[in-house]
Order: C-alpha cells, then structure tokens, then sequence
C-alpha cells in the first residue's frame, strides 16, 4: 500500500538524515520544495523561469506557486509508490490545498522533536572549512586534530549564523509559524512526535518504518 507521509521539524533536529534514511528503506519518493525549486530553475522550464525571476527580486515564492510544484512532483509516476514530503505544507493554506490535490491524501504527519537548548548544542557544534568547504561536527564527526581541516589543513571557523542567539531566534520563528499547522494534523489524528534526542538514529529510524508500514 502506498503512503503519504510528512516530514514536520525545526532545522538542526535531524529531520533531514531521519527522512533520508525512511525513504530510503520505505521505497519513498523523496519530494523536497528546496530541491524542487532549484530542479525548475535549472530546467528553465515556465513555471523554472516565473520562480528564477521572483528569486532575483529577492522575494517569496508564493503559496499557490509552490502549490503547483508539489502537486506536479506527487503526480508523478515514481511517487506512486508512496512520498515524503519536507519542506512542505508550511501554512494552513498549503495544507488544506495538498488535501484537494488528486494525490494529496495523507496518512502520517512525523513531527521530528528535539529541546531547543539540544538543537542549540548541536548547531553550535558545527565547525566549517574557509577554504574547501568541508563540515565537522564536534559532537559526531571532529577534524582528527582539534581546530583543522583533515582535507586541507586549514583553520576551522564557526559560521556566523550558527551562534546560540541566532539559533535560538530561528528556532522561535519556526516554532511561531508552524504551530497551527501542528496543531491542524493533530486534532485529524494524523501527527506522530519523534523525539530525536539521543545519537543513534536506528532505533528513531525504525519507529518510523514501523508507523508507516514498512
Ligand atoms: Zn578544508
């Protein structure tokens, strides 16, 4: 049976290493807004160059926009199969129009959880490479030598948006602008909270598969 499944969290709660793997073992169809943007984009279809030239005024892509990509995207003949969605619905518009879309059906929310001040410590651990780019995590994946590219050699640095203020700040925002939607899937019956705190993934990894399934 395929099923229609939605990927809910804050960044830096592990969503994205979570939803991969589910999908990965599910048989999913991995349906994302931000690579689907950048897939239009580069594709220079209509639809590619309407969004390119909203971009280049620095503005919002709208709802009703973002709408036709997703139902384009879940009509698709490999996610019929069953998909995940992340990045999306982020308003109560945008879920109420993934409902009448003729796929748009949904059998589980997962809202990925994790305390603030976790995500904090987590993001916070971030070091990245000046030079070639390459990411540590003090926590999961540290330089071999402490401060120090192993790729090369480099000074390790902290990007600027990943301080406590600013994570803590868009963590509140996420909060504030997800909330009804949370509680929208709720009183249908259809959120499942996964607390991603602790650094095995398998056992989270698991409860998913088995919610949905697979
Ligand atoms: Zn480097």
């Amino acid at each position: 049976m395929s099923k229609h499944v939605i990927l809910l969290g804050a960044p830096g709660v592990g969503k994205g290493t979570l939803g991969q793997q589910v999908v990965k073992r599910a048989g999913l169809a991995y349906v994302s807004t931000g690579d689907m943007l950048r897939a239009e984009v580069a594709a220079k279809t209509e639809l590619g160059n309407k969004i390119a030239s909203i971009l280049a005024a620095g503005e919002l892509v709208s709802d009703d926009l973002v709408n036709e990509l997703i139902k384009k995207a879940i009509s698709k003949p490999e996610a019929q199969k069953g998909f995940m969605i992340d990045g999306y619905p982020r308003t109560l518009y945008q879920a109420k129009s993934l409902e009448a879309m003729p796929q748009g059906k949904i059998d589980v929310v997962f809202n990925i959880e994790l305390p603030a001040e976790e995500i904090v410590r987590r993001i916070s651990s971030r070091r990245s490479c000046p030079k070639c780019k390459a990411v540590y995590n003090l926590i999961y994946s540290p330089p071999n030598k402490e401060g120090i590219c192993d790729r090369c050699g480099a000074q390790l640095v902290t990007r600027a948006d990943d301080n406590p203020d600013t994570i803590r700040n868009r963590i509140a925002v996420y909060e504030k602008n997800t909330k009804p939607l949370v509680e929208y899937y709720e009183k249908k019956g259809l959120l499942v909270r996964i607390d991603s705190s602790g650094n095995d993934n398998e056992p989270k990894i698991r409860d998913m598969l088995a919610i949905i399934g697979k």
